[in-house]
């Protein structure tokens, strides 16, 4: 496995419809290896195949403490969302900004995972916003498009005071960790 590349806003890349997958080839094997150690050492909560520059329905979240671990979601469907919430979003394709976007509460997902194997899941609060923040790079949407009240700056340090001050008791309540809300996605 190895590191790859992000890209970032205004890599015409990242504005492009991914590719579905038809079948898990040993590259894309590799590719999902390779978006899982990326986003892990980038300390994301996920990462959807156009950030590393391939256009395939493929995505990975990992929300880390409170949530089911990583999941690999190849050419994923929304079944079903249900109510509303509108929170904090990042996204390592922005580095160092933050806004506030409208998600569903709940969501159920279709999708296949790395061997191909079809499962359903449902995701509440911030594993569903990962999960649609990740759904709509795979059409070439950045969450900067579906932002309300504009894109604020977030420092390493700015983030946790942030956190700390604002969301700390939201964050406990979702079981996140402080620091998770505006992690890159
Ligand atoms: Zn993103």
């Amino acid at each position: 496995m190895a590191l790859r590349q992000i890209r970032f806003e205004g890599d015409p890349v990242l504005e492009k419809n991914c590719r579905e997958v038809k079948e898990m080839t040993p590259r894309l094997v590799e590719l999902v290896g390779d978006m899982l150690e990326t986003m892990h050492a980038e300390q994301g909560v996920g990462l959807a195949a156009p950030q590393v520059g391939i256009l395939r329905r493929i995505a990975v979240v990992d929300i880390g403490e409170g949530g089911p671990g990583p999941i690999v979601l190849v050419n994923p469907v929304i079944l079903s969302s249900e109510g509303e919430v509108t929170d904090n979003e990042g996204c390592l394709s922005v580095p160092g900004k933050a806004g506030k976007v409208t998600r569903p509460q709940k969501i159920c997902v279709r999708a296949f995972n790395e061997k191909m194997e079809p499962f359903e899941m449902e995701a509440e609060d911030f594993l569903a916003r990962a999960i649609c923040h990740e759904m709509d790079h795979l059409d070439g949407v950045l969450y900067v498009t579906k932002v309300t009240g504009g894109l604020f700056d977030v420092g390493e340090d700015e983030d946790d005071e942030y956190d700390e001050d604002e969301d700390a008791a939201k964050a406990a309540d979702a079981g996140e960790t402080a620091g998770e809300e505006t992690d890159g996605q």
